[in-house]
């Protein structure tokens, strides 16, 4: 799967462009990435899981976003609205996976074609966009988000998402130490292991982050903020 289409996508206007054609909206530019499959398949997947916050059904309520779909990621405060949809498939308060269907591309809203518009904003705890006077309503380029989630930080997120909850720890072990340094307070769940580009990896999730590291490599362990 290559989302946010299964056969792939071409970005088609990516953020910032066009300033031109954005002032007539109080915009620098593009406020997003443009996006149309590269094969039969119109379907539009989650690129992160997350939460529902908002869905918009009528192209008209939708305004200049159509029938849109914008759903919150807790654990790093990422909002991403998914606009000029056909059709979408989820209701506000679902839990959406990465690579679950959202719904259908579209042309609806203010648009001259079929296409997917992908926006990204970082948010407060609550879900609130921060930096709405950056030129780009607090809209912000998602292409560098996009390609760490192809990589190992989604497979940590999705590991730490499938752990169960509290098990006892050992409280010598590297990553236990290593969030202590770093003030990620209590850890949440033992120790996962698991497999990424065939490699092992260990995670553990604390209060305050996800604490990862390639087995072996214990002189190099990282950690996703929550
Ligand atoms: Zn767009």
């Amino acid at each position: 799967m290559q989302i946010p289409f299964s056969g792939g996508a071409t970005l088609t206007q990516p953020f910032g462009a066009n300033p031109q054609n954005y002032a007539q909206f109080g915009l620098n530019g593009h406020e997003g990435l443009d996006f149309i499959p590269k094969d039969a398949d119109k379907k539009v997947y989650a690129v992160e899981s997350g939460i529902v916050r908002e869905e918009v059904d009528d192209p008209v309520q939708g305004k200049a976003y159509g029938i849109n779909v914008v759903i919150f990621v807790p654990q790093n405060r990422r909002l991403w609205t998914y606009a000029h949809l056909a059709q979408n498939f989820v209701n506000v308060g679902d839990q959406v996976l990465r690579g679950q269907a959202l719904g259908v591309m579209g042309s609806t809203g203010n648009t001259t074609g079929p296409h997917l518009h992908l926006g990204l904003r970082m948010t407060d705890a609550n879900g609130s966009p921060i930096n709405t006077g950056n030129g780009f309503k607090g809209f912000v380029d998602a292409a560098p988000v996009m390609q760490l989630l192809t990589g190992l930080e989604q497979a940590v997120l999705d590991r730490a998402n499938a752990a169960k909850p509290w098990m006892p720890v050992n409280n010598t072990a590297a990553l236990w130490r290593f969030a202590q340094a770093n003030g990620l307070q209590d850890q949440q769940t033992d120790e996962i292991p698991f497999t990424y580009n065939g490699a092992q990896y260990i995670a553990q999730v604390f209060n305050k982050g996800i604490v990862y590291v390639k087995v072996g490599d214990w002189g190099n362990i990282k950690f996703i903020p929550k």
